[in-house]
């Protein structure tokens, strides 16, 4: 069955003896390496003294303190509405295609599951920059494309094979790949 029917059912309820839930974060995994998306989905548990994650969580607790909403919608947990937007803020534009990735499946979601169209923004708070995100059709089409490959990794028996990036150093999983 396509991945994408199969989310489409467990959102409906009619999976519960079998579900399939893709979460933002999985996305964002996926898109930055699919061997992490494996590990996360056996919940290895990650280096929280490591400085990458660190960081990652102070901006995540401190931006936009007053304004968060957090706004849980079954699968997915949205940082903030502002102006009819979904903002998603990120503590760096690193790696900013994961971001948009993560962000587009988001209005995704809510375009399919809660019948509203939304635009989104992504927000570097230290950087004090933002960037706007449409889910146009490319978007969509990539939005499922990726929904299928996160099925196609997190069913598989062993994890991809790792391939060293630019950021593997600051990777929670460092340890698993290259030691
Ligand atoms: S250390 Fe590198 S290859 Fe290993 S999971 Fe992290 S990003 Fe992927």
């Amino acid at each position: 069955m396509d991945p994408v029917k199969r989310l489409r059912e467990t959102v409906a309820g009619e999976r519960d003896d079998d579900p399939f839930r893709v979460t933002g974060v999985m996305i964002q995994y996926y898109v930055v390496c699919e061997r992490e998306l494996w590990f996360a989905s056996r919940h290895l548990e990650i280096d929280r003294e490591n400085p990458s994650v660190v960081r990652g969580t102070r901006v995540d607790d401190t931006a936009y303190e007053e304004e968060r909403d957090n706004l849980s919608l079954g699968m997915v947990s949205l940082d903030l509405l502002q102006d009819g937007r979904v903002v998603e803020i990120k503590p760096s534009s690193s790696l900013v295609e994961p971001a948009k990735m993560q962000l587009s499946y988001y209005l995704w979601y809510l375009e399919e599951f809660v019948g509203v169209e939304r635009d989104g923004v992504l927000v570097h708070p230290t950087e004090r920059t933002r960037e706007s995100v449409e889910l146009d059709d490319e978007r969509r089409e990539k939005v499922e494309d990726t929904i299928r490959g996160i099925h196609r990794v997190v069913t598989n028996d062993t994890p991809p094979e790792a391939i060293e990036k630019p950021f593997c150093s600051s990777c929670a999983y460092h340890d698993f790949c290259w030691c």
